[in-house]
């Protein structure tokens, strides 16, 4: 598979695509930083899964730190930890970190990355199937305050990014799940056709242990699901790295998503947050006479035949939620702004600011709505 070349204001950098091997890409690390003391930053789940792998590397260039797994590690706590190891290992200015992991890593090395000795040189081997199409692309990295999450971060763009299809392998259904919500999304906003090879295909792709029975064809499907979602993210960042206005329009579902994601206090898993998230501002796009209703039907069905949620607890109370939308930081003088479409594969530009106002109000009338059913 080709690379694809990632080309935003800051940085050129490549997004490269194996197939189990990560030891390759060690030594091949390890040629092209001959000087660099490298830590390879992982979280217990996948250390647990690819520790015979890992074991190999006792060449004296590298460094294993592991921290736990889970949102709650994307902390200042976690930062600290991390720093503390490379200052007690003499790292320093040439130092090189390797985030191997899903986005709760990546988020957390590429941010310890930007502000160690005011930026040392990071690659992201993103092993969840979220990070692969998401969170390892584009250079937004950051950690959770009790305020909310990404509160604190930077722009800071990888050397590169390593994707390499064999870890999906040993991922639970649940994350690919979780992933296959941003892979919708980035055909919602921008690809129809990563939305429609979803929505033909949703059984085989969830199907996952059959896969390698099937002579790979439903692997190449995930493949191709994968590169085409990276080239919707890959548009977007170079286009606007830093979210002054273009960017937003990957924040689709996300207001309402953050929102009950921090509700939950993290218990839902962030594509499942996503998830309602989308079904809830498809439906805000839908009531603003933006959305057709068949499109709105479709997204609520595809993301059902994922086996991911589409449903608005009723448990949910449209008051605590605006409030929490009012603290994220993409609001801004006390409004709520949320990222709506038009249809499948379009985003309402609404004149080229990408978003819009949502009402309190409008929030409440639209949760009734869709809490009666
Ligand atoms: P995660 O990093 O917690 O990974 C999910 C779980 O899967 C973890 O338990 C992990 O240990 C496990 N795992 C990962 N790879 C595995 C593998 N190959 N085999 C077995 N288990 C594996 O979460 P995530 O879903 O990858 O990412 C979510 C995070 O990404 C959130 O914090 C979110 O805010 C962030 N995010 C960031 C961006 C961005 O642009 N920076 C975009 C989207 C999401
Ligand atoms: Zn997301």
């Amino acid at each position: 598979m080709e690379n694809l070349a990632i080309e935003t204001a800051s940085k050129k950098y490549l997004v490269v695509f194996l197939e189990n091997e990560f030891r390759k890409f060690i030594t091949e690390l390890s040629l092209k930083h001959p000087k660099s003391l490298i830590t390879i930053i992982t979280d217990e789940n996948v250390f647990k899964f690819y520790e015979k792998e890992l074991r190999f590397i006792d060449n004296q260039q590298f460094f294993l730190f592991t921290i736990k797994s889970g949102e709650k590690s994307k902390s200042i706590k976690s930062k600290l930890a991390i720093e503390k190891f490379l200052f007690s290992h003499k790292n320093n200015r040439q130092s090189v970190l390797v985030a191997l992991g899903g986005g709760v890593v990546g988020d957390l090395v590429g941010y310890v990355a930007a502000t160690f000795m005011r930026g040392i040189a990071y690659y992201m081997v993103p092993t969840s199937l979220l990070a692969m199409v998401d969170s390892s692309i584009g250079g937004k990295t950051g950690i959770n305050n009790e305020f909310g999450k990404n509160l604190i971060g930077a722009f800071y763009q990888p050397e590169g990014v390593v994707i390499d299809f064999g870890f999906l392998k040993t991922l639970s259904n649940e994350h690919f799940k979780n992933g296959m919500a941003e892979v919708i999304k980035a055909g919602i906003i921008k690809n129809p056709q990563i939305f429609s090879l979803v929505e033909q295909n949703a059984p085989k792709l969830l199907e996952r242990e059959r896969r390698e029975e099937q002579e790979g064809r439903e692997d190449d499907l995930l493949k191709q699901i994968i590169v085409k979602s990276i080239e919707v993210k890959r548009e977007v960042v170079s286009l606007d790295e830093r979210e002054n206005n273009y960017r937003r329009i990957l924040n689709f579902g996300h207001t309402v998503g953050h929102a009950l994601e921090l509700d939950s206090d993290y218990e839902m898993l962030h594509g499942f947050a996503v998830s309602i998230g989308m079904v809830v501002e498809a439906f805000f796009s839908y009531k603003l006479n933006l959305l057709p209703a068949e499109d709105l039907r479709k997204i609520t069905k595809v993301l059902q035949s994922m086996g991911l949620p589409y449903r608005l607890p009723k448990s949910v109370n449209a008051q605590k939620i605006y409030q929490i939308m009012l603290l994220d930081k993409k609001s801004l003088d006390r409004k709520v702004y949320c990222n709506l479409i038009n249809q499948i594969g379009e985003v309402n530009a609404n004149r080229g600011t990408f978003r819009r106002v949502i009402e309190p109000d409008f929030v409440h009338e639209c949760f009734r709505e869709m809490q009666k059913v």
